[in-house]
């Protein structure tokens, strides 16, 4: 394969793949829905949990997206240092927004700042955004295709608290956004919490959080137990399926952190809603893939 037939060949892939992730949810969402509503005793949290999955049914059969908000485009890409497209994966992922949202399609979303106009393509200043990692001597790129939408978005929230605030200074402001924003964002939740020395270090690690597995923990083990705690917390608050009450609130709390300054301590939400569309996928340097947030699957 030339250069110019890889990028091509890895065009496709991306465009079929950001479309695809549109319409299926990953295989730990649907796991983790499919358990929640085994929990739930009334027959109104029960009727909308089988109304999320009957939602997934027709969304496949009509080979629709799973929410008309398929969000604003993001990329976390973890680019293998000696992958050979490295350097035009910026554009190979613009372009893939652009057919995705014709052949998905995908509603437009990418509003200009300022201009306040739609750009009717969901490209736009920075738009995809694209989150970058490099992996020292590797030849495959792992991407994360991540559809935020308009009511998980809204509740990203974040705030430097002083340093005596402490951990229970984190748990009281995630349950203040929680409880007063939660029901924006079409629950049960899946909570992305960033600690760090810096607001902005925070923002990021949050919406980092909400891209491991569900089930998996902070590989501190206090860190483990807070999100724990806080998951079982949050769910006794009951706000249930949509909102309607229920036994659970969240999918899962997940944690990201990075060390931070002694006299500072930031903490950032993001979540993402019961239609948590994330896709993970590994791009080899022969453009062969694997697909590892859906198994068994072939674009
Ligand atoms: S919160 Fe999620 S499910 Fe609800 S409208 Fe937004 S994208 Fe769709």
């Amino acid at each position: 394969m030339t250069h110019e037939q890889k990028i091509q060949a890895m065009t496709n892939i991306m465009t079929r793949f950001t479309g695809y992730t549109g319409k299926y949810l990953p295989d730990d969402i649907i796991a983790k829905l499919r358990k929640l509503r085994e929990q739930e005793d009334t027959y109104l949290a029960k009727v909308v949990y089988d109304s999320m999955f009957e939602n997934q049914e027709l969304a496949a059969k009509l080979d629709r997206p799973c929410c008309q908000d398929t969000g604003v485009i993001q990329y976390y890409v973890k680019a293998g240092s000696e992958f050979p497209l490295l350097a035009n994966i910026q554009d190979i992922l613009h372009n893939a927004v652009l057919g995705a949202t014709q052949t998905a399609p995908l509603r437009h979303n990418a509003v200009e700042i300022f201009k306040e106009k739609n750009t009717g393509n969901n490209t736009g200043e920075r738009v995809p955004i694209i989150d970058w990692e490099i992996v020292p001597a590797s030849k495959s790129t792992e991407i994360e295709v991540y559809m935020a939408g308009g009511g998980c978005s809204l509740l990203g929230q974040g705030r430097t608290l002083m340093p005596s605030a402490g951990y229970e200074g984190i748990v009281e402001y995630v349950f203040d956004v929680m409880t007063s924003m939660g029901l924006n964002a079409c629950p049960p939740l899946l909570v992305g919490i960033g600690i760090a020395g810096s607001i902005e270090v925070a923002a990021r690690l949050s919406k980092k959080a909400l891209f491991r597995p569900i089930g998996t923990r902070h590989h501190d083990p206090r860190g483990a137990e807070m999100e724990r705690l806080l998951e079982n917390g949050l769910n006794e608050v009951g706000i249930g399926p949509q909102g309607l009450s229920g036994k659970n609130s969240v999918t899962g709390v997940h944690i990201e952190s990075a060390a931070r300054h002694p006299s500072t301590i930031s903490v950032a939400i993001s979540v993402g809603c019961w239609a948590h569309r994330r896709g993970t996928i590994r791009i080899n340097e022969d453009m062969t893939y694997e697909i590892i947030s859906h198994k068994e699957v072939t674009l």
